[in-house]
């Protein structure tokens, strides 16, 4: 396959720009090779910059579950860049939104709109220390909740515990209050939880993890949690960036019937434009500013563009049966993936759930980042390139879901 142009663009990014991406995990690093220019997309398909066809399992990370360019989103999107695109004043598209998520996440009631899955989670953040009056928090070795400072811990290893900074910048006193535990172990999560009980403002996970691979959480983990939130005072925050509409309509929380307290959400219901959210209950939620005193603010929050692709990709979502064919062709891919392992002895473990699905080349089952962490990269490496010669756009990196 060809992929002299993609490369030439690559060579005039790499001058400009910081490793030639704007985001890290897009520059091919850990399966090395010239990362694909993308021209242009349509429903499940992608075409690069050398005419290549792609079927594309990254969607933008997750975020387009109607595929690339679905037309009710570019007719709904066109509409409203005619009437304008920001007016930094309120407008009816966003309580329009906020009603359907409402509607559809169980554990919500009120939302505040911001523009990236980072400060969604920045603000819930700041919301729970402010609701409690305490300082620290609890997140989950690989899990990812976006690269604010306090929330970039190094996962996995037992120092982390106390919170090393995860890249230089970030200074040991933002990640003083970061607690990490494994996920999926919940004995772990009440020792800590124990240990600083009136002291953990939140514990924050996402409830299905994504960022390290697809790791699904064991029975009871989610349930767990719950209780030792409610037993301790801190609040729970599910982290629904990339299971929000994915998973589920109603995200994770709706699946597994387990309720946060405050709940992030990205990617699906900005419609693949810029757009997150937090939310909760209207208790909550009335201290943000201007209701109450907890300052959060963002020139472009609520955009219209990204309030409109995200209307028209939820009224599409929650038309029936939608998550039923997501489901069953997630479930396709990763029995596919685990046959064909076994087949050519390549050890395989896969799994789904809506629309997402993953794998990792493993011999072990994995259910936390030590685990995930034991998979072979090297033979991954080679599987991407391989799939990519086949037309197949798979994330360029083990550590990351599939999404249909
Ligand atoms: N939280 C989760 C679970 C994510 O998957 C991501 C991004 O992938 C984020 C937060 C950060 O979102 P953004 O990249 O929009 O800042």
């Amino acid at each position: 396959m060809n992929s002299a142009r993609s490369a030439e663009l690559y060579e005039s990014a790499l001058a400009v720009i910081p490793g030639g991406v704007n985001s890290p995990v897009r520059a091919f690093g850990s399966v090395g090779g010239t990362p694909r220019f993308i021209e242009r997309g349509e429903g499940p398909w992608i075409f690069d910059a050398d005419g290549n066809r792609y079927i594309d399992f990254v969607l933008s990370w997750g975020a387009l579950p109607l595929g690339h360019a679905h037309p009710d989103v570019v007719e709904a999107v066109t509409a409203q860049a005619r009437r304008g695109t920001t007016f930094g004043a309120p407008t009816a598209l966003e309580t329009a939104l906020t009603e359907r998520i409402a509607a559809a996440v169980p554990s919500i009631e009120m939302v505040r709109f911001v523009s990236s899955g980072t400060e969604a989670v920045m603000s819930a953040v700041r919301l729970a220390r402010a609701a409690t009056g305490r300082r620290r928090i609890v997140k989950f070795a690989g899990c990812y909740h976006g690269h604010s400072d306090s929330l970039l811990v190094a996962g996995g290893s037992g120092l982390a515990t106390f919170g090393l900074p995860g890249t230089p910048g970030v200074t040991p006193g933002a990640v003083a209050e970061t607690l990490t535990a494994e996920f999926n172990d919940l004995s772990g999560a009440a020792e800590l939880m124990e240990r600083h009980g009136n002291e953990i403002a939140a514990v924050i996970v996402e409830p299905v993890a994504g960022n390290m691979g697809l790791v699904l959480p064991v029975p009871g983990f989610l349930e767990g949690l719950r209780e030792l939130c409610s037993k301790t005072g801190a609040l729970l925050i599910f982290d629904e960036v990339m299971t929000g509409f994915r998973v589920a309509y109603g995200g994770a929380q709706a699946h597994f019937g387990v309720m946060p307290d405050l709940t992030c959400l990205g990617k699906v219901m900005g419609g693949g434009l810029p757009a997150a959210a937090y939310g909760g209950p209207r208790s909550l939620m009335r201290r943000i500013a201007p209701a109450g005193d907890v300052y959060q603010a963002g020139t472009l929050s609520g955009n219209p563009l990204a309030m409109a692709a995200g209307i028209a990709t939820l009224d599409h979502l929650r038309q029936g049966g939608i998550y039923e064919l997501l489901g069953a062709a997630s479930g396709r891919m990763a029995e596919g993936v685990r046959v064909s392992g076994g087949e050519s002895r390549v050890p395989v473990q896969a799994a789904a759930i809506g629309g997402m699905w993953g794998f990792f080349l493993a011999d072990e089952a994995v259910r936390d980042f030590r685990s995930a962490r034991a998979a072979r990269a090297d033979l991954f490496a080679e599987f991407f390139h391989a799939m990519l010669e086949r037309g197949v756009y798979l994330p360029p990196s083990q550590f990351e879901a599939c999404f249909m």
